[in-house]
């Protein structure tokens, strides 16, 4: 089985867009971000057998970081193949962070979140209408996502539009 992406694998593999997804491309059916990551995901499959089972469902761009959608078990691997990981941020030359496709709310903030442990998920309506999404985050692993915690934020609300709060367990 080889690597799922947005685009076809013989446009995956030669690097150029065949007529149909350049259409696509064309019709905002398929975004720049998917192109680029699929191509750039692709360039792994030869290193990493692994990287050629998993299905990448979409990308964005969020700043300069790059947020992977794929399923679950690729996600699994991911998280147990330090290497894996590295060499995918190295070939995306910046940081990239993996989401599971078709999962609540909730399992995206804790993939985003991620190895920090999310205790609680709840949501808060401001007195304008405002939707919050409150999160309370195991303090033990406090040192691992508190520096991140203003870019997961705004890659919530690009991705998914969730406005998010964050804070730790007293
Ligand atoms: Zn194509």
């Amino acid at each position: 089985m080889a690597l799922k992406t947005p685009i076809c694998s013989f446009d995956a593999k030669t690097g150029v867009l065949c007529g149909r997804c350049e259409e696509r491309l064309r019709s905002n059916d398929l975004t720049t971000d998917e192109v680029h990551a699929s191509l750039t995901l692709t360039k792994l499959t030869q290193r990493h057998p692994e990287v050629d089972k998993f299905s990448l469902v979409t990308a964005f761009k969020v700043e300069d970081d790059f947020v992977l959608v794929l399923r679950g078990s690729d996600l699994l691997v991911i998280r147990s193949h330090v290497d894996i990981r590295a060499n995918i941020e190295a070939i995306f030359n910046t940081r990239v962070w993996f989401v599971e496709s078709e999962s609540s709310e909730r399992r995206f903030i804790e993939n985003l979140l991620y190895p920090g442990r999310v205790l609680s998920v709840n949501l808060m309506w401001l007195p304008d209408g405002k939707k919050l999404t409150r999160v309370i985050l195991e303090t033990t692993k406090i040192s691992n996502s508190k520096n991140d915690v203003p870019k997961i934020q705004r890659i919530a609300k690009k991705i998914k539009d969730i406005e998010l709060l964050v804070e730790y367990k007293k």
